[in-house]
């Protein structure tokens, strides 16, 4: 085990992206678990959240915040333990981190320093919507969260025009109003799926056109839990071709 904390003759520690379940606690890997009891310390978002994940996994390593508010303070903080030799792995509240979460800004921080950046896989919320909605997979682009006002429109439009799938993360309040938009843009036939509470209990992967989906989300009187909406790309059709 130890040989996977720090490569041989190599004075720095090395910086693990550990990826965590999306809802379900099945999906922690023995590798994620053997690689967080390991490290010095665990930067995570939420250190109350993560701990009582990390404690029901029996795992007691000292926890950290770094969260979007103090990850530029805390990155050289962290970069020093490492270049001390520690071991520092990297966790968010929940699926990998640096996928819309803190990540991006420690894993270059590392790779400038020549500390040596591994990742441990786990679930991402987009990649699983997009395998579970039976749209095209074969080219995506993840447009993570759209800006909620400016920008938000031309990003929509761009989005409209795309050949490939597209993966856009949603809140519960905005996903009516993300499906209203999109047919602003969009052919009232292109099809998408709505994936919710991925991997938990109410699981839900809603596939049709924009229209039909915006018709059923738009009759629930309330959204709850969390959203991945899916789009086909521009061209694709399931319709028989002539
Ligand atoms: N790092 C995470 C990942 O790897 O997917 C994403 C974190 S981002 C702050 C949170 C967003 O991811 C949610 O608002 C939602 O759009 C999506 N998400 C996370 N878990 C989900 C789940 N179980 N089902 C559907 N969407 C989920």
């Amino acid at each position: 085990m130890k040989t996977e904390q720090n490569h041989q003759n190599d004075p720095n520690g090395r910086l693990f992206l550990v990826g965590t379940p999306i809802g379900n606690l099945g999906d922690f890997s023995p590798r994620a678990k053997e690689i967080l009891e390991g490290v010095s310390v665990i930067a995570c978002e939420d250190t109350r959240t993560s701990g009582n994940m990390l404690r029901s996994f029996g795992i007691q390593t000292q926890l950290t915040s770094l969260h979007q508010h103090n990850e530029h303070r805390k990155t050289p903080e962290l970069i020093a333990r490492l270049s001390q030799g520690d071991s520092v792995a990297l966790i968010s509240d929940a699926g990998m981190p640096a996928i819309s979460d803190p990540g991006f800004l420690l894993a270059r921080a590392a790779h400038l320093a020549h500390i040596t950046v591994s990742a441990v896989p786990g679930p991402v919320a987009a990649v699983t919507a997009l395998a579970a909605s039976g749209l095209p997979s074969d080219r995506f682009v993840f447009e993570g969260f759209l800006p909620p006002k400016k920008g938000r429109k031309t990003r929509l439009e761009a989005i409209a025009e795309d050949e490939r799938t597209t993966l856009i993360y949603e809140s519960p309040h905005r996903i009516v109003r993300l499906l209203t938009e999109l047919l602003e843009v969009c052919d009232e036939t292109r099809l998408c799926a709505v994936c919710r509470e991925l991997t938990k209990i109410y699981e839900e992967i809603r596939r049709g056109t924009l229209s039909e989906l915006k018709e059923e989300f738009g009759n629930r009187a309330r959204q709850r839990g969390e959203f991945v909406l899916v789009l086909a790309g521009k061209t694709y059709s399931e319709e028989p071709q002539e």
